[in-house]
């Protein structure tokens, strides 16, 4: 166990306040706070605790190890700002989509030189996304390699850190659609996110978050595929990768 969230001078957070209850299990990706007299001011949001903005015993308050960026414009300039800014992993969120209504699978594409670690967080992020809605990894562990001229290649390949064009559900398919159109589907489908980030990026920095579909310079009005029952992909992505942004700075 190791702890998630450290003082702004690098030291680990102990509570000022006395005594609260918390249960290990439920911070993303079995992190741990040490627990000691002192704990104390946890707050249980959903499955994932908000830290952020208490007061620890020495008065500093708490921020969280990650910050998220939600890069736009063309994916170009996107990987470009990312690059510059020093991110430690960049998702791209999209939704899957097929002529044939049945196709149901859990992927995360990445280019297919990547570097291990960069697969390791692809098939941690399909394990989560399988652990809590029950789906099916593509190819046995969701992991898909891209070679150029692939869709979606062009999407991720200037990335200078691990980068990954997920398609966690489709909405072609009934069901998938429903827990697409569902809060607690896209809540579900943050933690995934969230919990695979701090399975393997332990340490913290910057997220990079990208719309897939969203926000592109040349393109303003697209916004993917129509969700059977309402909505398009791009918005409902999006609303997944907020929901990642607070559990993972700790806002709830
Ligand atoms: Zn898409």
């Amino acid at each position: 166990m190791k702890n998630l969230f450290e003082c702004a001078d690098g030291r680990n957070f102990k509570f000022a306040k006395p005594q609260a209850v918390f249960r290990a299990k439920t911070l993303p990706g079995g992190y741990s706070v040490t627990p000691n007299r002192n704990d104390s001011a946890i707050r249980l949001i959903q499955t994932t605790v908000a830290f952020v903005g208490t007061q620890c015993e020495r008065g500093c308050t708490l921020a969280s190890r990650y910050r998220s960026v939600c890069y736009r414009g063309d994916y170009r300039k996107r990987l470009e700002k990312a690059n510059l800014e020093g991110a430690i992993c960049y998702v791209e969120h999209h939704f899957n989509s097929s002529e044939n209504k049945c196709a149901a699978y859990t992927c995360a594409l990445v280019v297919s030189s990547a570097t291990p670690i960069t697969k390791r967080w692809a098939r941690a992020y399909c394990r989560c996304v399988a652990e809590r809605l029950g789906t099916t990894m593509r190819n046995g562990d969701g992991v898909v390699g891209l070679l150029p001229g692939d869709r979606g290649f062009s999407n991720i390949a200037a990335a200078a850190m691990p980068a990954m064009l997920i398609e966690p559900l489709f909405v072609s398919n009934v069901g998938h659609a429903r827990i697409i159109r569902s809060r607690e589907g896209r809540l579900a489908l943050a933690q995934a996110l969230a919990d695979s980030i701090a399975e393997v990026f332990p340490n913290g920095g910057i997220v990079g978050l990208s719309v897939g579909h969203k926000y592109r310079d040349s393109r303003p009005q697209e916004r993917g595929a129509s969700v059977i029952g309402g909505g398009n992909e791009a918005d409902l992505a999006e609303s997944v990768l907020i929901l990642a942004a607070d559990i993972l700075e700790g806002v709830g």
